[in-house]
C-alpha cells in the first residue's frame, strides 16, 4: 500500500491492525496510527497491578490536572507562597530546629555533665548525631568542564543578558557536561551560583532555543526556588537519614524487640514527615517548573520554547543516538572513521540527526507522553503539559535574540569543552 506524502513522494504505508486506517511505514521509528493511537507507546511500562500503585497513579494524574487548570488560572510570573509550600517549610524548619536541638543539648551535656561519667558520653553521642544531620552545603562536581567567565566571557555574557530578562543575575559558574539536560543550583558556603549546561542537550538547539533553555534555568533563580529547595532539599535528606537509623533490626534478639518497640513511634514520625515532606513539595516544584518556562518565554519568546519542549521530548532519542556512536566507534561495525577519530564532529553528527527527526515523530512522542500521563514521582510535569501552557499563553516576543556572530562566538568559546566531551562520550558510552 502507499500515499502520497507532505513533499509529493510515495510513502509506503500499511494498515492498522486495531482500526484498519492507513499508517506510513518507517524504518527508523516504527508504525504507529494516528487514528487510534495505535503503538503509539511501545516501550510503555504497564502500570502494575497493585490497588496502592492505582490510587497513586489517580491522585498524580488528578493532582496534574488539577495543577494545570490553576496554572492556566494564574498568569503571573512568580510563585505563590500557597499553604502547602508553608507547610512544606513549616515541617523543614522544624527538621532543622531538632537538628540544632540535638546540638545544644549535647553540648550542654558535656559542658555541665562534666563531673559525672554518663552525661558528657551522651552529650558526644547526640552531637555527633547532630554533625551527621546538618545540612551541607553542595560541592562543584568533579565531572565536566568548569568555565569561569574569562574562558567564555561571550557565553556568560548572554546568560547575564538573559538573566536580566528574567529578574535576576547571572552565575559564577558554567559547568559542561555530555548529557542531554541542563539545570542550576548553588555550590560552597557563599552560595555562588552554577549553570550545569549539558552539550547532549545545548548542541540540538537553535541559538534562540538555547536562549529559552537559559530562560528557563535562570527563571529558577529568578523565582527562588532554589532557596526554597535548599531549605526543604537538606530537610528531606534530614528525614531520610533518620528513618535510616531508626530502622528496625532484622531478625532482633529480646533486647532489640525491645528497642524496635520503642523505636517505632520515632520511627513512624520521622516516616510520616518523610511521606508529607515530599507530597507536599511535589506540586511545588512541578509549579516551579511551569513558571520557569513562563520565565522562558518571556525572554526567548513563545515560539523558541514551545520549540524547546519538543526538543527535550527527543533528549532519550540522544542519549540513544550518543550510545550508538561510541559502540559503533569501539565495534568498528557500522562506521566509516576509525576509532581514534570518531570524536571528532561527533556534536554535528548529534544535531544533523536530531535535525532529520520528522514531525510525525514529536506528535508521536507528545501522545505517548499524554497516554502515560502524570508520573508518581516526578519533580516535573510532563512535556508535552508545559508545552501545552506555553502554546496557551501570551504569544510574546524574544526580548533576547542571539546573531549569528555571537552564536559563532560562543561556539568557539565552547570548542576545547566540546572535543574534551565528545572523547569522553565515545570512550565511555558504550559501557
Ligand atoms: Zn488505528
Ligand atoms: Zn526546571
Amino acid at each position: 500500500m502507499s500515499t502520497v506524502g507532505e513533499h509529493g513522494t510515495a510513502v509506503r504505508t500499511q494498515s492498522c491492525p486495531e482500526c484498519g486506517e492507513a499508517v506510513p511505514m518507517d524504518a527508523r521509528f516504527g508504525a504507529w496510527c494516528d487514528a487510534c493511537d495505535w503503538n503509539v507507546d511501545s516501550a510503555a511500562t504497564k502500570p502494575g497491578p497493585g490497588r496502592i500503585e492505582a490510587l497513586r497513579r489517580r491522585l498524580a494524574q488528578r493532582h496534574g490536572q488539577e495543577l494545570l487548570e490553576e496554572m492556566r488560572e494564574d498568569t503571573g510570573a512568580r510563585p505563590r507562597r500557597d499553604t502547602s509550600s508553608l507547610l512544606a517549610h513549616i515541617i523543614a524548619l522544624a527538621v532543622h530546629g531538632f537538628t540544632l536541638a540535638l546540638a545544644v543539648v549535647g553540648v550542654l551535656l558535656v559542658v555541665l555533665g562534666w563531673s559525672t561519667v554518663s552525661q558528657p558520653v551522651v552529650g558526644t553521642l547526640l552531637l555527633l548525631l547532630a554533625i551527621g544531620l546538618r545540612p551541607r552545603f553542595a560541592k562543584l562536581p568533579d565531572y565536566g568542564t568548569v568555565l569561569h567567565r574569562p574562558d567564555a566571557p561571550r557565553l556568560f555574557a548572554l546568560i547575564d543578558e538573559v538573566a536580566a530578562a528574567v529578574g535576576t543575575t547571572g552565575v559564577h559558574t558554567v559547568v559542561i557536561g555530555p548529557q542531554a539536560n541542563a539545570s542550576v543550583g548553588t555550590f560552597g558556603v557563599r552560595q555562588r551560583r552554577v549553570l550545569h549546561l549539558g552539550l547532549g542537550l545545548w548542541e540540538i538547539l537553535t541559538p534562540q532555543e538555547r536562549v529559552a533553555l537559559l530562560g528557563h534555568e535562570l527563571g529558577h533563580y529568578a523565582n527562588g526556588d532554589l532557596r526554597h529547595a535548599k531549605i526543604v532539599g537538606t530537610a528531606l535528606s534530614s528525614l531520610s537519614l533518620w528513618c535510616y537509623v531508626l530502622a528496625p533490626t532484622r531478625s532482633p534478639s529480646f533486647l532489640e524487640r525491645v528497642a524496635n518497640a520503642l523505636m517505632s513511634v520515632p520511627r513512624g514520625l520521622a516516616h510520616g514527615l518523610l511521606v508529607l515532606l515530599d507530597h507536599v513539595t511535589l506540586r511545588a516544584s512541578q509549579r516551579a517548573e511551569y513558571l520557569a518556562d513562563r520565565a522562558a518565554s518571556a525572554a526567548a519568546s513563545t515560539t523558541a520554547v514551545t520549540a524547546l519542549m519538543d526538543r527535550l521530548l527527543v533528549c532519550d532519542t540522544v542519549d540513544t543516538e550518543l550510545r550508538r556512536e561510541s559502540v559503533t566507534a569501539q565495534t568498528g561495525i557500522g562506521g566509516t572513521k576509525s576509532r581514534g577519530e570518531a570524536w571528532q564532529g561527533l556534536w554535528e553528527r548529534l544535531a544533523a540527526h536530531i535535525a532529520s527527526v520528522p514531525e510525525r515523530e514529536f506528535e508521536r512522542l507528545r501522545r505517548a507522553g499524554a497516554l502515560r500521563g502524570h508520573s508518581v514521582d516526578s519533580t516535573h510535569p510532563p512535556t508535552h503539559l508545559r508545552r501545552r501552557l506555553v502554546v496557551e499563553g501570551e504569544d510574546l516576543p524574544a526580548r533576547v535574540r542571539v546573531d549569528d556572530l555571537t552564536a559563532a562566538a560562543i561556539a568557539a568559546e565552547l570548542a576545547d569543552p566540546r572535543n574534551r566531551l565528545a572523547r569522553t562520550v565515545i570512550r565511555d558510552y558504550a559501557g
